[in-house]
């Protein structure tokens, strides 16, 4: 199938496996993309960077769990572009740092492909660098070399000549050589490499998995089978190695590399994920909610008429979609937040409060206890008593709240806004890392994030049991324990900063 319009094709470097280290020009891409061919050592995570209706395609093992050949990669690649898309592909590391992107790109420009290349962290320094090993060092070592080690002659890009290489540059760096470890050993030894060189070697860089062995060359293979390090790894040789001792980074916080699900909606994740990221947390995004309005035009229209006319004397907003999809609707109606003078406005809990001054609005009233039973005491307390108050809210909220306004006399004019529902479907990436029990640690932060990420997930809560569970408050908290996940911490302060504090405390604790 062709297309008019021909198509274009990135070789996206993903780099070693933090999504963090892929570049501006990568996300980019992928943000445009309408067809994503991934690699196994890709970060999973940047999948759910594509646009919801991407297809994405595991070249790592499709069809039938086998892998597309490399001849199979380039016809998809190219067939795809030949119908117009926009087609990424998505490489660990670097894509012509042994990732056949050379030939991937060749094989576009021979079907007349536009093709841009966007480069990647290699493994081969970045995943080093994560472990603490410069692959260059003033006074050790000036030069470096990075080669295969598969054990495949016919799969080498070309015979590596161990002799030559063994005592011609400082670093050796051996990629895809972990099943082959000691004939790579004997091999430098044989040709005059010192069998006491420092050597390392790195499992799953930059990943929250990461694990490091280290010992003298003729020992290396050994510690490095004792300790099962598994591919995909990096095998250094050199006195570099003995420059990590000095500079690897000893100031990880207590939430380093833990993968941290973010449950809220995805225009709410922001400022949780940006706190989880500065811990050195890895926050993925599995939004469980979204926001859909669903409105009664009349009922809202006569809710705006009477707010205008001075109709209320409270407005009461129990969540931040409250005050944002509230508030659109007045934009929607022409009306600005000069409508709410002389009504006294009430937030439940501090969020809540900072989504109402975000849109200009000062709360008049901020309910710490966001309880059914807390807020109405804090609302009698303040005189709502026999007022008539003006509650926009989603569709089935509780009735607490409202019944006993009423049965203090007041008059409640309840406005359905919209419907906090789960998403048709959830993102690849979050999924597969939920699946493989890669999860480190959930956040809730309504007990509908908790609802709705069970029925995301079919029902099935099992592959988060070993996460630590992290409720933003006691409401919260009985929702995760109804459903099946019974809370590890909850935020002693209703906030997305509390969450954050109740998990790094945690995570310390079990440190110690
Ligand atoms: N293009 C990639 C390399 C692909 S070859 C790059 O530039 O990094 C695959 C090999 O890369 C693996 O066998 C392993 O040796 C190495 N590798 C890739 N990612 C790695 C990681 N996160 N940790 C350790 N080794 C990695």
């Amino acid at each position: 199938m062709t297309s008019d319009r021909v198509g274009h094709v990135w070789l996206v470097g993903g780099g070693p496996g933090d999504p963090a280290y892929v570049t501006l020009a990568g996300l980019d891409a992928l943000r445009q993309a309408e067809v994503v061919l991934y690699d196994r050592l890709a970060p999973i995570e940047l999948l759910d960077e594509c646009p919801r209706d991407t297809l994405l395609i595991d070249a790592g093992k499709a069809v039938g769990r086998q892998a597309l050949t490399q001849a199979q990669t380039n016809a998809t690649i190219v067939e795809h572009a030949l119908a117009g898309k926009r087609v990424v592909r998505l490489k660990g590391g670097d894509p012509f740092v042994f990732g056949r992107g050379g030939e991937e790109a060749e094989a576009c420009a021979n079907a007349g492909v536009p093709c841009t290349v966007i480069s990647g962290i290699t493994s081969a320094i970045g995943g080093l660098a994560a472990a603490g090993i410069p692959i260059t060092h003033r006074g050790v070592a000036a030069s470096f070399a990075v080669v295969t080690g598969h054990e495949d002659p016919s799969r080498s890009e070309e015979g590596v000549h161990w002799d030559k290489l063994a005592t011609a540059v400082d670093t050796i760096v051996v990629l895809m050589g972990v099943g082959n470890l000691d004939r790579i050993v004997s091999q430098l030894v044989e040709a005059g490499r010192n069998p006491e060189t420092p050597c390392a070697v790195v499992q799953a860089a930059t990943r929250p998995e990461q694990r490091v062995v280290e010992a003298p060359l003729r020992a290396i293979a050994q510690v490095a089978l004792d300790a099962h390090i598994e591919a995909p790894a990096l095998f250094v040789i050199g006195d570099v190695v003995s420059v990590r001792s000095k500079i690897a980074s000893s100031s990880r916080g207590s939430l380093a590399a833990k993968r941290v699900l973010i449950t809220r909606t995805r225009a709410q994740a922001s400022t949780l994920a940006e706190s989880l990221r500065a811990e050195g947390a890895r926050p993925i995004l599995l939004p469980a909610l979204e926001i859909q309005r669903r409105a009664d035009p009349a009922a809202v229209a006569a809710a705006v008429t009477k707010l205008r006319a001075g109709g209320y004397q409270w407005a009461v907003f129990t969540s931040e979609n409250a005050v944002q999809v509230f508030l659109d609707t007045l934009t929607e109606h022409e009306v600005d937040a000069r409508a709410f003078a002389g009504v006294s406005v009430c937030a439940i809990g501090a969020a809540t409060a900072a989504a109402l001054l975000a849109r200009g609005l000062r709360a008049d009233l901020v309910a710490a206890d966001a309880s059914g039973d807390g807020m109405l005491d804090a609302l009698l307390g303040a005189g709502a008593a026999g007022t008539s108050v003006l509650l926009p809210r989603a569709e089935g909220g509780r009735a607490v709240l409202p019944d006993g306004l009423r049965a203090a006399g007041a008059t409640v004019d309840e406005v359905t806004l919209y419907l906090a529902a789960p998403p048709a479907e959830a993102p690849a990436g979050a999924l597969a890392l939920i699946r493989a029990g890669q999860i480190d640690a959930v956040t809730f932060t309504s007990s509908s994030t908790v609802r709705n990420l069970a029925t995301l997930l079919g029902g099935d809560l099992s592959s988060l049991r070993s996460a630590v569970i992290a409720c933003i408050g006691p409401q919260t908290a009985q929702a995760a324990e109804e459903a099946g996940l019974p809370p590890t911490v909850v935020a002693s302060d209703a906030s997305v900063h509390g969450l954050v504090d109740a998990l790094r405390a945690h995570f310390a604790s079990v440190e110690d």
